[in-house]
């Protein structure tokens, strides 16, 4: 982008960027995309468990396996199933970011976890941590091919430049 003031713009979890919206009212402030990335990228925030009404602070939520597949409950009190909020408000997200370039998500979260997160049984046993944030499930499916990452895999140089590249792709091919 030498040369070009405009900045691409990319989806971020809220919390990344030092906004106190997790469930105990802190943050997951990052130094690396808030100092290299923020020099290259113009920030579209977005939290989905306070956009869909939870508050801060709020009970936690966790990701459950059940006969009718990955839902995510309260982890106080498993009656709460917020499933339906989150994947509308990715869905609605992936509409309203229409033109985002990609999308940097908060590793491990029921909501904003694109791989990796941890899984419960009914129980309450921990099951395969393989499960995926229902926002992040739902934006990545109504945004196909959006570069998407997190603040673990930016952490690793290769993966880093790998999603610069593929979100500067992406750029040019929204302006080509
Ligand atoms: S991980 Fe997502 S839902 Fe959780 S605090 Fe951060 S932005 Fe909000």
């Amino acid at each position: 982008m030498a040369g070009n003031p405009e900045k691409i713009p990319i989806g971020i979890s809220s919390c990344l960027l030092g906004e106190p919206v997790r469930f105990d009212g802190g943050h997951k402030y990052d130094p690396l995309i808030n100092t290299q990335l923020a020099d290259l990228f113009e920030f579209r925030p977005c939290c989905p468990e306070v956009a869909i009404g939870l508050g801060v602070p709020r009970d936690p939520i966790q990701l459950v396996r059940t006969g009718q597949g990955m839902r995510i409950k309260g982890v106080n009190n498993p009656d709460i199933d917020v499933t339906r909020k989150l994947e509308n408000y990715g869905n609605r997200i992936a509409r309203e970011f229409a033109d985002i370039c990609g999308y940097i998500f908060k590793a491990r979260s029921p909501s904003c976890g694109m791989e990796g997160v941890a899984t419960w049984t009914q129980q309450g046993r921990q099951a395969e941590p393989d499960g995926i944030g229902a926002f992040a499930a739902a934006l990545i499916r109504a945004h196909p091919g959006l570069p998407v990452t997190d603040e673990t895999r930016l952490q690793d140089p290769a993966l880093r430049e790998q999603f610069i590249e593929d979100v500067f792709a992406r750029y040019r091919s929204y302006h080509s």
